[in-house]
């Protein structure tokens, strides 16, 4: 994140401390048992499940992050060889899969927030006390954060889906509908507990996982719930690498069963049109809150009625929206709450990947115009280097010209330039707020 500083979820040499969010696999790549680059940081949790995953891991080089805490360290400064710099940072609750945290740094490069994955629901308690935890965490720095690095696997209007506990309602009232039947669910070596939990209590029935799953589920407390054993129950949970078409027709060759998939990912509505990409009231119009009540009925809306609630994506096989990360609803309160100078997804595989300024620049404390928005997503599309385009233009028209014509150099001692430079921009047009951005609605 901070070359020769900090890495958050990179694991290449050259750092002086690591941190990890959490422990899916997309997070840990490069990560091995004999990895040994420098101190990582994480949360308790993640440092009781590391050894799990990497085996004979160096424990000694693991630094425990107590939620909600501020820790100070300080570093041999990447600027000079004799001095020193500190650093604080604190770890808050994702809500994203067990031990996942987000970040929040602060030192000479200004203040900086990495969410990691993460899913902060507004009917999620423990996403209530996270958010506590931010705001708090943010009243100590009057100036807000600079950059925030942001979960941006849905960050596309077309991803809409419902709160996990929802999408688990939907889970249990498919397995209720098929009494006589074995199902299927596939998950990830981490994540998705809370489905299955939920699924053992409503319907009263222990869930099958496979051996190494079962020993995550007893690290992780769950002793009574989660067995091995096959003829104890008709629902199992298996990896994801062997969910697949060819192994439900397989199994139903023996016996009837239906699979199910829980994941973000199917609930596409349609492809958007370019026109809607500019139309300012599109975002507003048709993601209103409230299509799913507080009380997780589903409201149906005339806007939406294309969407199915259920898809049945073959003749065994159920998609269920059940996702671990924010849809684009969530991801907007969380920018709005943030109100971050400046935005960067950390996703950048995803199929759906979009420059996050792209929606959520308007959200940023300095005013993005969507005309130069749409410019810089056009550059992208056409395959020219945006780079620091995402900073640059967040500041647009007059001020940043008359700051060139200035010929004011503005430069940081870390490779993370644009950090110290947007801090020093942002005391500049401090009070650049877009009006709208604390509605109660969203908090
Ligand atoms: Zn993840």
């Amino acid at each position: 994140m901070e070359n020769g500083l900090i890495s958050v979820d990179r694991w290449a040499e050259g750092s002086h401390v690591y941190f990890l969010t959490h422990l899916h696999s997309d997070h840990t790549q490069g990560l091995t048992s004999s990895w040994s680059h420098g101190p990582l940081f994480c949360s308790r949790l993640t440092a009781k499940l590391l050894p799990f995953k990497f085996p004979n891991f160096d424990l000694s080089l693991l630094r425990i992050l107590e939620i909600g805490t501020s820790h100070t360290l300080s570093l041999p400064s990447p600027s000079s060889s004799s001095s020193r710099t500190t650093i604080q940072v604190t770890a808050i609750d994702a809500c994203h899969c067990p031990g996942s945290v987000m970040l929040l740094f602060r030192g000479e490069f200004g203040c900086v927030l990495h969410t990691g994955d993460f899913r902060w629901e507004h009917t999620c308690e423990k996403a209530r006390k996270a958010k506590d935890m931010l705001r708090c965490a943010l009243k100590d720095d009057g100036d807000g954060v600079d950059v925030l690095y942001i979960d941006n696997t849905y960050s596309n209007p077309t991803y809409d889906f419902p709160t996990r506990k929802v999408a688990a309602q939907q889970v249990i009232d498919i397995i209720s509908s098929h009494p006589d039947h074995d199902i299927i669910i596939g998950i990830n070596t981490l994540g998705k507990e809370d489905l299955l939990l939920q699924i053992s209590r409503v319907l009263k029935i222990k869930i099958w996982v496979w051996p190494e799953r079962l020993q995550t589920m007893h690290l992780l407390g769950f002793l009574d719930i989660f067995t091995t054993n096959t003829t104890l129950t008709r629902v199992r949970a298996v990896p994801q690498y062997s969910f697949s078409i060819e192994t439900l027709e397989a199994l139903n060759t023996m016996r009837p069963t239906i699979g199910i998939m829980p994941s973000g990912l199917p609930w596409v509505k349609k492809p958007l049109q370019k026109s809607e990409l500019l139309s300012g009231s599109f975002l507003t119009s048709r993601y209103k809150r409230g299509r799913w009540s507080a009380n997780n009925e589903v409201q149906i809306d005339k806007q939406i009625g294309n969407i199915e609630p259920l898809e049945k994506i073959h003749q065994y096989i159920y998609s269920v929206p059940y996702s671990d990360h924010s849809n684009f609803a969530e991801i907007e309160d969380f920018i709005k709450l943030v109100q971050p100078t400046s935005l960067k997804g950390i996703v950048s595989s995803s199929s759906c990947y979009i420059e996050p300024m792209y929606y959520f620049g308007r959200l940023c404390r300095v005013n993005q115009p969507i005309q130069q928005l749409h410019n810089t997503h056009k550059r992208k599309e056409s395959g020219k280097r945006v780079g620091a385009v995402s900073t640059k233009t967040s500041f647009g028209g007059d001020n940043a010209e008359s700051d060139r014509k200035r010929g004011k150099t503005l430069k940081a001692k870390f490779s993370g330039v644009r950090v110290s430079r947007l801090s020093i921009l942002r005391k500049r047009h401090r009070g650049a707020k877009i009006k709208e951005i604390n509605s109660p609605d969203h908090d």
